[in-house]
């Protein structure tokens, strides 16, 4: 039976799940003998739905509906961020833990793949109803995660005094303090140095190392970013850092472009003080659509899914995308990409450093033993570059995009480990 089939959702081409069902089917041919497993990966595991009711600051009762969807759990605990957003669906976080599932796998970290989210507008609420309702769902999905069965860490819209509420609110419950419950917690909480800037700083090596491949320079090349949040602005920095020019921003509040490229050091400030790119002082401010017209080497998409549609994909001039966001490129639009000969680092592999050192803040949690920011760094750069180098062979080996030698690796590690745990009973 098809997973299409699965009653509760109603997945389009361009939805993040049936996206995430488009990418499973391409790489079955890549499976061998495993292809008999490949229903498992069309199926969430677990899937959590439950009411956060909360009372707001003016005495009225809202509720909030939120999700904890756990994919796959064949190569260890749920590891997977919680989203805030108004748009929050069932079917989005669906797709999101499976990707962490294939993520996981593609970096080789001992987990299985989960997701959270809950369908709010963070920026309408006061601190105090965000605690509660943080607290609230928290207490909610208690029932399923754990440090050694599911690990939220933070997504869009949610960050460490997040993580540090769910932590200890879950704490609470058990009667213990279990820091190993979330990652990306602040750093007296047991958060691990260099966390905050993990995702981007994996998003600028693995571009760097496929840039080297394609003889891209870094020295001058032009980037554009969409999202300057976390992942964002950091991958931005980093690429500023290199010497290439950063000369297209676009964030919720605007789109911003600069020729001679931004400071993105002084841009990152006044979006942080301002709560987005708007207003900055240099650069001009065009229509959101401009973005996709604007002449540049290298685009990295690190807002939300489904942002690089088919005929973005035509008209795109960069050589080299690399996906911070999760799901930013439908799969006509990837077709589109790898036909014009457009090199795209995909999700599952180039935002891969947010969770790879979140597993490194959970193991010094267990031992409560902590490392240096240069430690964290080295191992970091090394399993990307590792895990990057793995992908690459097996994409030339069968002369497959790097999106499916991705998942190509990564599934043939989930369904070995589901064939040798075998089914129960
Ligand atoms: P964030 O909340 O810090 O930033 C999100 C950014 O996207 C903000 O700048 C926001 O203004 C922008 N944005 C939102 N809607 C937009 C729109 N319609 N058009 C343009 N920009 C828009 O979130 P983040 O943590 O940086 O996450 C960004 C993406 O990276 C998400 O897809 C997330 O799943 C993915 N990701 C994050 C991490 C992490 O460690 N934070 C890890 C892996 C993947």
């Amino acid at each position: 039976m098809s997973s299409s089939a699965l009653s509760y959702v109603h997945p389009t081409t361009d939805s993040p799940w049936g996206t995430y069902l488009a990418q499973v089917d391409r790489v079955v041919p890549y499976l061998g003998k495993l292809d008999r497993w490949v229903e498992t990966l069309k199926r969430p595991k677990r899937s959590l739905i439950v009411d956060v009711p909360i009372e707001m600051d003016d005495g009225s009762i809202a509720h909030f509906e939120g999700y904890r969807v756990q994919h796959n759990l064949s190569r260890g605990p749920g590891k997977g961020g919680v989203r805030f957003h108004p748009d929050v669906t069932l079917e989005e976080v669906m797709a999101l833990s499976a990707w962490m599932t294939v993520k996981c796998a593609a970096v080789n970290l001992p987990y299985g793949g989960a997701k959270g989210g809950i369908r709010v507008d963070p920026k309408k609420l006061s601190r105090t109803e965000l605690e509660k309702v943080t607290r609230r769902y928290t207490s909610e999905i208690g029932l399923i995660i754990g440090p050694h069965s599911d690990i939220p860490a933070p997504d869009v819209n949610t960050n460490g005094q997040i993580m540090a509420w769910m932590m200890d609110t879950y704490s609470m419950n058990v009667g213990a303090t279990a820091t190993g419950v979330v990652t990306g917690k602040p750093i007296h909480l047991g958060g691990s140095l260099g966390r905050v800037k993990a995702t981007g700083r994996g998003v600028f090596v693995t571009g760097r190392e496929a840039a080297r491949r394609l003889g891209l320079k870094l020295e001058g090349a032009r980037v554009a970013v969409q999202g300057f949040g976390n992942v964002g602005s950091v991958a931005a920095e980093l690429f500023a850092q290199a010497g290439a020019k950063v000369v297209a921003v676009q964030d919720h509040t605007g789109t911003l472009v600069n020729d001679k490229g931004f400071d993105v050091a002084a841009l990152i400030s006044h979006s942080q003080s301002q709560g987005g790119i708007a207003g900055f002082h240099s650069g001009e401010q065009v229509g959101n659509d401009e973005f996709w017209n604007v002449h540049c080497d290298v685009l990295i998409p690190a807002a939300l899914e489904g942002q690089l549609t088919a005929e973005r994909a035509r008209k795109l001039s960069a050589r080299l995308v690399l996906e911070g966001a999760n799901g930013p490129t439908v799969p006509e639009a990837d077709d589109i990409l790898a036909e014009r000969g457009v090199l795209v680092v995909p999700d599952v592999i180039c935002n891969a450093g947010g969770v790879t050192v979140s597993y490194f803040e959970w193991v010094q949690d267990f031992s409560s033993f902590f490392w240096s920011e240069e430690e964290i760094y080295q191992r970091l750069d090394r399993i990307m570059v590792g895990a990057l180098d793995n992908i690459w062979e097996k994409s030339t080996q069968h002369g497959i995009t790097l999106r499916t030698a991705t998942f190509a690796v990564a599934c043939e590690r989930i369904l070995i480990a589901r064939e040798e745990r075998g089914l129960y009973p």
